[in-house]
């Protein structure tokens, strides 16, 4: 049985149809990748599947429960994790909260307080390093780490929760051939072991080609192809709008 079953999803921005009643469905322990040009819909399509935005029309089903109108939180819950980048992890604090810890950060008791606070799960955070290859950088500060190896912790924290479903918008963007082929053989590997669903978006066609199990392709919000990466190498729709631009 598949994982996700989305069903004439649609979203419009004022007179865009950004997208455009698409149906597709993940099964368990797949890598589905979500290609297509720029403007296509990829990035609508995951912000519905998250709940951060309200799909106007279908359906969206996470092993039967109904996805579209929940909030954000209460779908994460249900297991669909996201990647978010290191700096957006604080992003999510307050306003409040982020001025609270730049005091908690000059207040040399509570720092103490926060220090002992730290050891917190902490075996269990060298666990999910590990996964990732990242556990003898451990207590470095991020901003000392290569940029592969950010990505490399940003998956540790997507993990974390043990989602179902893993969405990552465009985890590549900004890296080399070498740390991309190294971050999606990491990915692969995970989707393994925690038997988990990846739906992502991937700019380079060789490394679609080389890591996702199946693909779908939008093009200006509508689905216009699926398949094998065979299937789609050699869907003449896919070549008309997506290899031809
Ligand atoms: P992709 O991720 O495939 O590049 P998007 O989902 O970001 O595509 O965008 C699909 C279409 O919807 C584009 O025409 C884009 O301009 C439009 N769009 C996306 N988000 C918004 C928004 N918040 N407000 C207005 N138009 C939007
Ligand atoms: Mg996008």
């Amino acid at each position: 049985m598949s994982l996700l079953k989305v069903s004439n999803l649609g979203k419009s921005f004022g007179g865009v149809r950004a997208v455009d009643g698409i149906t597709f469905d993940i099964n368990p322990g797949e890598l589905l990748a979500l290609i297509g040009p720029n403007g296509a819909g990829k990035s609508t399509t995951f912000n519905m599947v998250n709940g951060q935005l309200r799909a106007d029309t279908g359906s969206i089903k996470l092993d039967g429960h109904e996805l579209v109108g929940q909030p954000p939180r209460k779908i994460w819950a249900l297991g669909v994790g996201r990647t978010f980048q290191i700096a957006e992890t604080f992003a999510s604090f307050t306003v409040a909260e982020n001025v609270q810890m730049a005091l908690l950060s000059a207040d040399s008791k509570l720092l103490s307080t926060w220090r002992r606070a730290a050891d917190y799960k902490r075996d269990e955070a060298l666990a999910l390093l590990d996964k990732v290859g990242m556990v003898a950088q451990a207590d470095r500060p991020c901003s000392d780490l290569a940029y592969g190896d950010v990505k490399r912790v940003e998956l540790a924290i997507a993990v974390a929760n043990r989602p179902k479903l893993l969405l990552m918008d465009e985890p590549t963007a900004g890296m080399a051939p070498k740390e991309r082929n190294d971050l999606m053989a990491l990915t692969k590997q995970l989707v393994i072991k925690e038997n988990m669903a990846v739906l992502f978006t991937e700019h380079s066609m060789d490394v679609v080609f080389a890591y996702a199990d199946r693909m779908i392709v939008l093009a200006r919000g509508r689905l216009i192809a699926e398949g094998g990466p065979e299937d789609i190498r050699n869907h003449p729709k896919v070549q008309e709008v997506y290899f031809g631009t």
